[in-house]
């Protein structure tokens, strides 16, 4: 396997970063992932506008132009031979000697590129069944928009799922509405039919599918409410699911131990499952 830093292709198992780079140290740093499907990225350029929009908003310059990171990306999946799976990207504020204030001007930023095989077929295998999700207290930072690496509580939250057999935790903020999965959007459809999704504000990432299947659900008729909706009203709903690059829509079946529904993955997530992989 192959990995790219900073300009090299290198051998994924010697591919390293310093020890004094700001990633490591802070959490300085942004990352990307994009879904390969038969050696093509989806919906590639949401991602790395995306990509942009974190860099300026952690005013990390970037280290290459999207043309240029483009190509290095393609060549990454050819070396690699990913047919389905996905690229992890990574750029921190660089290294220097540790100090919390940003490092002199002209640090070059730390690039870090991986790819990951995966099984869309397990994936799909797993949206007929549905999955299960457990509730928790939204403990992150107040810019979960930004998709920085900072994500001890995300992973403090999905051990807790795994944990409980569970395969997401959807957090819930102090009022008590749902935010967002630890690595996924949250949606539910109420028994009038209307798609419930948070607002993309501060608390959540501003997921790629959840803005492509806004559009292909909107054009598909179905009527969108962008507003915060809590796990009681989860458990009333007529379905639930999640979102994210990698999982497309994933219905959701049972929310901390209890049915949505009767417990079984709705007809409507299937359908904008295959409306959202028909339109990227
Ligand atoms: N929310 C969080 C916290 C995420 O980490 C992710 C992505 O992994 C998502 C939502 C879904 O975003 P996307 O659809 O762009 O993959």
């Amino acid at each position: 396997r192959i990995a790219y830093v900073n300009g090299r292709f290198q051998r994924h198992d010697l591919a390293a970063v310093h020890i004094e780079d700001r990633g490591f140290q802070f959490a300085d740093a942004i990352y990307e992932v994009w879904a390969v499907r038969k050696g093509e990225l989806l919906d590639a350029e949401g991602h790395f506008d995306r990509l942009d929009r974190s860099l300026g908003e952690l005013r990390i310059a970037h280290p290459v132009t999207r043309a240029a990171l483009t190509i290095v990306i393609r060549e990454l999946i050819r070396r690699n031979r990913i047919g389905d799976g996905l690229v992890y990207l990574q750029i921190s504020r660089g290294r220097a000697r540790r100090d919390h204030g940003f490092p002199p001007p002209g640090t070059r930023p730390t690039l870090v590129l991986t790819t990951k095989r995966l099984d869309l077929d397990a994936v799909a295998g797993r949206a007929a069944q549905g999955v299960s999700v457990i509730s928790v207290p939204d403990q992150r930072w107040a810019r979960c928009d930004i998709k920085t690496v900072n994500l001890l509580p995300n992973t403090l939250a999905k051990q807790a799922a795994r944990d409980a057999g569970a395969y997401e935790a959807w957090q819930v903020d102090a009022d008590g509405f749902v935010t967002e999965g630890t690595s996924s959007n949250a949606w539910i459809l109420t028994a009038d039919g209307a798609l419930v999704t948070r607002p993309a504000d501060h608390a959540i990432l501003h997921g790629i599918t959840r803005a492509t299947l806004i559009r292909v659900a909107t054009s598909a008729g179905y009527r969108l409410e962008e507003r915060p909706f809590t796990i009681a009203e989860a458990l009333e709903a007529r379905e639930a699911f999640l979102t994210s690059a990698t999982n497309f829509v994933m219905p959701v079946t049972r929310i901390d131990g209890r049915p949505v529904a009767n417990g079984e993955p709705g007809s409507v997530s299937a359908e904008l499952r295959q409306a959202y992989l028909a339109a990227v």
